[in-house]
């Protein structure tokens, strides 16, 4: 067993009382606000909005890192790049931090794999993930994968062999992260827009791998 939990010093600065005020709170509050008025006088019925929600945090968040992803697969120079400044080169595609916290990327290999948390709160890289899922601002989440990560990943139904180093890394108000999952055997002829249809959110969180597409015809 060689599991690692990674902190960095930045995550020492993880002081939520002062640079990391949560915002969303404050938008949760107002949208709640806005969805009771628009459902009271019938402008919006709940299920609308859920659907909305749902291709926020589904479809159109998680599209952005797909995409990063699926061009990381294609191009070997710009893996590399990405995997070296991850900030540079994120800002280059017109992805930074909403409110100025770098993000950096982290391979998963044969030999490591890499899942993120936010063990204080609920981080998360929003430009390229769009909104987080519900299980990662669960206390249980949090504090679960520092101290068992084999033990979680195997709950979403990722069994690890003994041979892979797990690497947890606790994103901050300052530092977050993503993982380039690894590309699944199978995919070998597809092109970067294909490739981008299916590296999921959860991928690149690394609670699971990508799998190759089910629906190919052969
Ligand atoms: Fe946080």
């Amino acid at each position: 067993m060689t599991e690692k939990f990674m902190t960095t010093d930045d995550h020492k600065k993880h002081d939520h009382s002062h640079h990391h005020p949560h915002p969303e709170s404050f938008w949760s509050a107002r949208a709640k606000a806005l969805e009771s008025l628009l459902i009271e006088k019938g402008i919006l019925s709940s299920d609308a909005i859920d659907s909305v929600v749902q291709h926020y945090e589904h479809d159109l968040g998680p599209m952005h890192g797909a995409k990063v992803v699926a061009k990381a697969w294609s191009d070997p120079v710009f893996k590399q790049r990405l995997l070296e400044e991850s900030e540079a080169v994120l800002q280059g595609l017109g992805y930074f931090g909403l409110q100025g916290e770098h993000i950096k990327v982290v391979e998963n290999t044969d030999t490591v794999h890499n899942v993120v948390v936010c063990t204080l709160c609920s981080c998360y890289p929003w430009p390229l993930l769009g909104l987080s899922p519900a299980w990662y601002k669960e206390p249980a989440y949090r504090s679960r994968v520092v101290k068992e990560p084999r033990e979680v990943l195997r709950e979403f139904g990722l069994d690890l062999p003994d041979t892979v180093e797990i690497r947890v890394w606790d994103s901050s108000s300052e530092l977050r992260y993503m993982v380039l999952p690894q590309r699944p055997e199978g995919t070998e002829g597809m092109t970067e827009e294909e490739l981008a249809q299916i590296v999921t959110r959860d991928s690149m969180i690394g609670v699971v791998k990508v799998q190759p597409p089910t629906a190919t015809v052969r």
